[in-house]
């Protein structure tokens, strides 16, 4: 089998592969609750027609992880392709121009829904891969892992963390794929290198109510927030210093590879000032207050006043470090008592802090000496006829679950669609990014098994 006829193949089984893609987007993975197992059954179903051995590893209520293999054998070169079941909640349906689930199709172009980017797309592209080299009967020497998981859209704990943990545990990774949209319009298509972290903290002050006309009997809870508000620049000493993991010129030059000339490039940067926005992102720490809400009356001073504060971390900067830091600036700056939780009835003056959400970020330092990654780079470019550049993504992902503690590091985030249009109204795919992307899923694989 020529790569040429590998391809002619997908051409020509393009409608079956939509319609199966349709399937798996009107399948209900909304999370939370998440539901993936409705997504897990039509896989499992779909690679069953070409004998794919699949496992389905259910939990809580209609929820599931699922794993696939090519062939029994995990002793040679193993390549991991990983994509979630689960989307988040579509908001307001009558905001969008199509109902979120109808995966309407546009033109003959486009499929809006939500999923379709974030990320459908890349997962079916990932399942149909598996079954062409399956249909092959190819004599391949490693073996390919599909890995479809739950939960990633709210942290990915009961996903690919506790599949790291378990069924993939004792099987060696050499390489990773993981289908999130990495499109960046109108740049070409990015291969992402690394991710950073978050940390969203809720703080709450609490003071002691009184009546408003004697505001000194009361301690204001509102006022306390503000001087934490105030001062959280400060935080920036307190935590260790971290070195982005590529500096700021360098992603420049990185992201310049997508351009024909540096003219062009300057041109793009300077009319689209969301691309200097996202470089600097890429380089920093950063902090945003995000929520706030205190006080129940009018002539009540506030007891209580809450704020959620959403941190950004560089690969490198541990979650706990900022949360020692924050305690720090509370504690020693501002002379409050900083505690984990409310017990009961409390009446003293303090500020609680509680994590909400939080993911280390990472970053596969070895990227650059990677053969297998230039023969990713080569397909890429092949297929989409355009040179894809590295890159590294502002938000968080489930690759640091591969990337850190050492499972597989030479994780890369790649899948048709765009990030832009994640977890946006009218979310959508280009049908050709994603036949595209069923291509170079095939291909990649199909050189990285055949090879001794
Ligand atoms: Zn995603």
């Amino acid at each position: 089998m020529s790569e040429k006829s590998i391809l002619n193949e997908i051409d020509q089984n393009k409608e079956e592969y939509i319609e199966f893609f349709r399937k798996i987007i009107q399948a209900d993975s909304i999370n939370p609750p998440g539901n993936e197992k409705n997504v897990a059954i039509i896989i499992e179903d779909f690679l069953k027609e070409e004998g794919i051995k699949t496992e389905i590893f259910p939990f809580g209520d209609n929820r599931a992880n699922l794993i696939a293999y090519l062939n029994d054998n995990f002793n040679g070169k193993n390549l991991l392709y990983n994509g979630h079941m689960d989307v988040v909640p579509p908001g307001s349906e009558e905001d969008w121009k199509y109902p979120p689930f109808s995966a309407f199709i546009k033109r003959n172009k486009f499929i809006f829904s939500r999923g379709a980017a974030d990320m459908k797309g890349g997962l079916v592209a990932m399942v149909i891969a598996l079954k062409i080299l399956k249909s092959l009967k190819i004599e391949v020497s490693g073996n390919l892992i599909l890995n479809a998981v739950a939960d990633e859209e709210t942290g990915g704990k009961l996903g690919a963390a506790w599949c790291i943990d378990n069924p993939l545990k004792s099987i060696k990774c050499d390489f990773a794929i993981i289908g999130e949209p990495s499109g960046l319009n109108p740049l070409p298509k990015a291969i992402l290198l690394g991710e950073k972290g978050h940390l969203q903290v809720k703080i709450t002050t609490k003071g002691i109510s009184g009546h408003a006309s004697m505001p000194s009997i009361g301690k204001n809870a509102i006022y306390m927030m503000s001087e934490i508000i105030e001062k959280l620049d400060r935080i920036d000493e307190y935590i260790p210093k971290s070195e982005p993991p590529i500096e700021r010129d360098e992603l420049k030059i990185l992201i310049g590879e997508a351009f024909p000339s540096e003219e062009i490039r300057e041109r793009i940067m300077n009319d689209q000032p969301i691309l200097k926005s996202l470089i600097q992102s890429l380089v920093k720490f950063s902090k945003a207050l995000t929520m706030i809400k205190g006080g129940i009356k009018e002539n009540v001073i506030p007891d209580s006043c809450e704020a959620v504060i959403d941190f950004r971390l560089l690969p490198g900067q541990k979650v706990d470090l900022i949360m020692k830091a924050l305690k720090k600036l509370i504690e020693e700056d501002l002379g409050y008592i900083v505690k984990n939780q409310i017990f009961g009835a409390s009446k003293d003056v303090c500020v609680v802090l509680e994590i909400i959400n939080a993911s280390e970020g990472s970053y596969w330092n070895q990227w650059e000496k990677s053969q297998d990654l230039k023969e990713f780079y080569n397909i890429v470019e092949t297929i989409y006829e355009k040179k894809p550049f590295y890159f590294l993504l502002p938000a968080s992902a489930d690759a640091h679950y591969f990337r850190n503690d050492g499972y597989c590091p030479q994780t890369i985030l790649f899948g048709p669609g765009s990030m832009g249009t994640a977890h946006a109204i009218d979310e959508y795919i280009e049908i050709q990014d994603f036949i595209n992307s069923i291509k170079v899923f095939t291909l990649f694989a199909y050189n990285f098994l055949s090879k001794k």
